[in-house]
Order: C-alpha cells, then sequence, then structure tokens
C-alpha cells in the first residue's frame, strides 16, 4: 500500500512515545507495538518520551511500573525523556500530572462541551435497549445532557462522571500511517464517553490527549485495539484547539487460536522470557521484519 509518511528522513521534529500502563506485566504484543515506537523515532531522528500511565489508583503498581522500565531496556530500546531520567516535562507519571488534567477539564466544561452525569448503569440500559442502541456508550438524549448554565463548574468531584458532548452523526476521518484511510461515525461507532471517572480519576481519553498536547508528541504508535480510542480523542483535540498528532496503529499479535494477547490472560510476559534467557537481538530481528512487511 502506497503510504504518505509526514516525517521525513532527516526531520528532527519528530516526537514519540512509549506509554505503558502498569496493571500487569508486559507480553511480546506489548514488546512489538513498543519496539516499533522507538524504531520510529529512530528512523525519523527524533526523540522518544517514556510515561508511566499509572492513573488508575486500583489497577496500577509502582513495582509493575519499574518492571516495564526494566523490560524497555532488555529490548534495548533507549527514550529521551522519562521518569528514570527526568527531562523537560516531567514528571513522567500520570498519577503526578492531576493539574495538566482538571484545567483541561475546567476548559472543557467551561465551553459546554461537557455534562456532568449522576445516570446508572441500569438506566442507561434501559435507554439503550428501548433505542435499539447497542454501542457501549450512546449518545445521551437530551434530557440527560445538561447545558452548562445549569450546573457549577469547579473542580471534579468525587461521585459525579464527566462526559464529552459528543456531536450526534459526526464523522470522524484520519490517515493512519500504518493503516491507511480510517472513519468512525459519533452515535454508531462511540457515543458521550467518560472523560473524568466517578472514583474522581481522570479518564484514560483524557489524560492521553492532554499528555501528548503538552509533551509535543507528533506521533502517536499503538496497537489498533485502540483505533476507537483515537476517533474519541480526535474530538478532544478539537476541543483543546489542538491539531492532532499523527497516528500509527500497529496490528496486534495473537496467539495460535487467533486470541490477542492480554495482559489478564496470563500470556507469557517479556519478564518471564527474559528470565528464562531469551534473546531480545532474535525479538528486534523478528520485529524489523514484521515492521519492513506492514
Ligand atoms: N497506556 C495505554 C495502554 O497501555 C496505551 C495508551 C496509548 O498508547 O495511547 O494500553
Amino acid at each position: 500500500m502506497a503510504r504518505d509518511f509526514r516525517f521525513s528522513a532527516d526531520a528532527d521534529v519528530y516526537r514519540g512515545r512509549l506509554a505503558p500502563t502498569p496493571s500487569g506485566l508486559l507480553h511480546a504484543g506489548h514488546a512489538r507495538t513498543f519496539w516499533i515506537a522507538w524504531h520510529r523515532s529512530r528512523q525519523f531522528k527524533g526523540s522518544l518520551i517514556f510515561r508511566n500511565e499509572d492513573l488508575d489508583p486500583l489497577r496500577c503498581k509502582a513495582n509493575l511500573a519499574k518492571t516495564a522500565l526494566e523490560d524497555m531496556r532488555w529490548l534495548d530500546l533507549s527514550w529521551e525523556e522519562g521518569p528514570d531520567i527526568g527531562g523537560p516535562h516531567a514528571p513522567y507519571d500520570q498519577s503526578a500530572r492531576t493539574k495538566f488534567y482538571q484545567s483541561s477539564l475546567k476548559r472543557l466544561a467551561e465551553t459546554g462541551l461537557l455534562f456532568p452525569c449522576a445516570r446508572s448503569r441500569k438506566e442507561l440500559n434501559a435507554y439503550r435497549e428501548l433505542n435499539g442502541q447497542n454501542i457501549g456508550e450512546p449518545i445521551y438524549p437530551e434530557e440527560w445532557r445538561p447545558r452548562r448554565q445549569s450546573f457549577q463548574f469547579e473542580t471534579p468531584e468525587v461521585g459525579v462522571v464527566w462526559r464529552f458532548r459528543v456531536p450526534s452523526g459526526r464523522v470522524v476521518t484520519f490517515v493512519d500511517q500504518c493503516l491507511g484511510e480510517m472513519s468512525f461515525v459519533a452515535g454508531e461507532d462511540f457515543g458521550d464517553f467518560v472523560v473524568w471517572r466517578r472514583d474522581g480519576v481522570p479518564a484514560y481519553e483524557l489524560a492521553v490527549v492532554v499528555d501528548d498536547i503538552e509533551m509535543g508528541i507528533t506521533e502517536v504508535v499503538r496497537g489498533e485495539d485502540l483505533l476507537l480510542s483515537t476517533a474519541r480523542q480526535i474530538l478532544l483535540y478539537e476541543a483543546l484547539g489542538c491539531y492532532p498528532p499523527e497516528f500509527f496503529h500497529c496490528p496486534l499479535l495473537r496467539d495460535g487460536d487467533g486470541n490477542k494477547l492480554s495482559k489478564s490472560l496470563d500470556s507469557i510476559s517479556i519478564t518471564d522470557h527474559r528470565a528464562s534467557g531469551a534473546d531480545p537481538a532474535a525479538w528486534a530481528k523478528d520485529f524489523t521484519r514484521v515492521y519492513n512487511s506492514l
């Protein structure tokens, strides 16, 4: 497939990132995606940022964040900024960056693009059934989407979910650097998504956009399981008045039965491979072959 790579080989503006979530041990699928992110940052003579996406206090563990760094070093990846080496955009742990997320949340709420939501899952399911909507998060009926005049926004409170008011029928299109042109329809593929969770934690969709903007990321390399998130995130970039970066979604690594590898399914971790004497150079060779075939 002929692709139009925006970054020329001698450009020095490329800024990529590795953004693991330390909620489990990383597996070979993560290794491949992160290797590709690293490789592209080198291919385009740019820099790479390591960001520890440890926002969820119940699922994320400090020892897993440390292991993720060790796994990446074992793979012989290097980065220019990160939690272990610092850099101009520190801190590189999301759990220490709440002030950035709060100010973007406030900005979005003040422009009327968010609404507080206290609907229960039961109410939501009943609504979906009644309206034949079978997406996880529908576009809410207008009476469930209070307008800004009817609520005060100070700081996000625990117990209230903040959702993004998605424009119904809006087609979100982007040219993926790996997969070509992608198109998603708001209200069909996704609905009013959460930007701030009920437990007071910023949602992934908001945090990742705020960080990628603040850290000057020019290309996001990640697994194709996040394509729908990309469509949602493009709406957030627009709402925050910023151009989105380029995206490169990597095909997922699957097991012999065609299932994608998963942290929760006990896929063999990089750490286990390391302990059993695997050769990182052989992995790199295999990843190079895969990357060249994309
Ligand atoms: N932290 C996310 C994950 O591990 C990836 C985020 C991203 O690449 O945008 O699934």
